[in-house]
């Protein structure tokens, strides 16, 4: 359980890439990631790229986004939205650049959605 200004909660910590530390920040941002698989991309520190959607199934997490969890919460809220317009789409890749900057779009407004469950979750205490 986390607690705001105990030594056991810092607000913005960095996050170990593992799975279980990546589905807790998922949950605090209230992301689901049932019948996603995380992969995480080594080698990959200070390229500045965080998240790839590969497909429907796959969301890749490069090193440079466990910077921070609520900077981890933003990438799985933005890369779950792209999950989402491929899943609607029902495609594994968007078949013109007209739906990739939508999706952008979108990705980028629930990206900033989930970073900011993400921080308001750990204030209340998590869950
Ligand atoms: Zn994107």
């Amino acid at each position: 359980m986390y607690r705001r200004g105990s030594s056991a909660f810092p607000l913005f910590p960095h996050v170990p890439p593992r799975r279980r530390a990546i589905r807790k920040i998922a949950k605090l941002a209230e992301v689901d990631l049932k019948r996603i698989r995380i992969k995480i991309v080594k080698g990959t520190k200070g390229t500045g790229f965080k998240g790839y959607t590969r497909n429907r199934r796959c969301i890749e997490l490069y090193e440079d986004a466990f910077s921070s969890a609520e900077d981890l919460a933003n990438t799985l809220g933005h890369e779950r939205r792209h999950v989402e317009d491929l899943r609607s789409a029902g495609v594994d890749r968007f078949m013109n650049s007209l739906q990739v900057i939508e999706s952008e779009q979108v990705a980028r407004i629930a990206g900033e959605e989930a970073r900011q469950r993400y921080i308001q979750n750990c204030m209340r205490g998590g869950r």
